[in-house]
């Protein structure tokens, strides 16, 4: 199918996007990389009336490693992440996830801002964030605000985005000695959308593991925090995390709750064995 009509401006600055936002009142879509955008559009899933590019606004793009954190600005591509060498170094749970997200094509255009505003419950970065603890800045017409990536996913696909407002950077705690990362995650082809997914973050000595963060992706609406599980794997035995995994995955076209449980369980040892060094 093709999409709706709709008018195109191209924003100077985050101001600007702003500003045009707030003139079409709620009409008005930004567009990043497009490769969700697009696809909603031409499925008619989704027809604003005008479509204000971001690329090219000074400002929006880059990594940064500064004190101890990482910030990447939105327009930040996957692509750019997967290769660089900062990332791999100061940010190991990133650089993991990337080559699970879609296929070199899509990951040349999509954008860290697009994928953290899009919040697909099955994809790999806003779980990322949920575990190393992110913060993402917004800008908006009544000025910048923060908010914690475990604040920002509110359900399927809403965040704490308002109508007009532009995601800026997510920045979070650069991997540094002691802390540990893991990932994995079931696709039926690689480069598809998560069946069930996991990002791991923990604190290590030797085996023992302690400040466990462990985030599911693609069992619920948004990115899933397992407490219990993370307490008992703090405790130091696999076993028990997966009996105290506190998951209530729902179907999907991918699997059935029953089958992503039981597979949630089978990532959790894979993911724990990356924590204790076993893997
Ligand atoms: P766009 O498509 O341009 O925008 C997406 C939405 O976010 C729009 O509503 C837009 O208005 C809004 N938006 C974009 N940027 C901002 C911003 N800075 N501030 C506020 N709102 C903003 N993703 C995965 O995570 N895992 C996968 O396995 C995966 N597989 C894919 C397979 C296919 C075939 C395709 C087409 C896509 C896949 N994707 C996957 C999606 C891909 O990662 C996209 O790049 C991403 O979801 C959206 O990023 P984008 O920059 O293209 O955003």
């Amino acid at each position: 199918m093709k999409p709706a009509a709709f008018a195109y401006a191209k924003a100077r600055s985050v101001d600007d996007a702003i500003r045009l936002l707030g003139d079409h009142k709620g009409e008005a879509k930004l567009l990043a990389g497009g490769q969700s955008l697009i696809a909603t559009l031409n499925m008619r899933l989704s027809h604003p009336s005008l479509l204000v590019d971001i690329n090219g606004v000074a400002g929006l793009d880059g990594i940064s490693v500064e004190n101890g954190t990482v910030e990447i600005g939105a327009m930040t591509r996957h692509v750019t992440l997967e290769r660089s060498s900062d990332i791999a170094k100061h940010a190991p749970l990133i650089a993991r996830a990337m080559p699970h997200i879609a296929h070199p094509a899509i990951r040349n255009r999509g954008t860290i801002g697009g994928s953290v505003a899009y919040a697909d419950p099955a994809a790999e970065l806003p779980a990322c964030l949920v575990a190393l603890d992110a913060e993402v800045d917004i800008a908006g017409k009544g000025g910048k605000r923060t908010v914690k990536a475990g604040d920002f996913f509110k359900g399927l696909f809403e965040t704490a985005l308002g109508m007009h407002d532009v995601l800026t950077a997510v920045r979070f705690p650069a991997t540094g000695a002691g802390t540990r990362v893991g990932f994995a995650e079931l696709a039926r082809r690689h480069g598809d959308y998560a069946m069930v997914g996991l990002a791991a973050v923990a604190k290590g000595s030797g085996k023992s593991l302690s400040d466990v963060r462990l985030v599911y992706f693609g069992v619920g609406a948004m990115p899933v925090r397992v407490r219990k599980a993370e307490a008992a794997l703090a405790g130091g035995s696999v076993d028990d995390a997966i009996k105290a995994l506190d998951l209530d995955p729902q179907s999907d076209i991918q699997a059935t709750a029953d089958v992503k449980k039981h597979l949630a369980g089978v990532l959790l040892r894979r993911v724990a064995a990356q924590l204790m060094g076993d893997a």
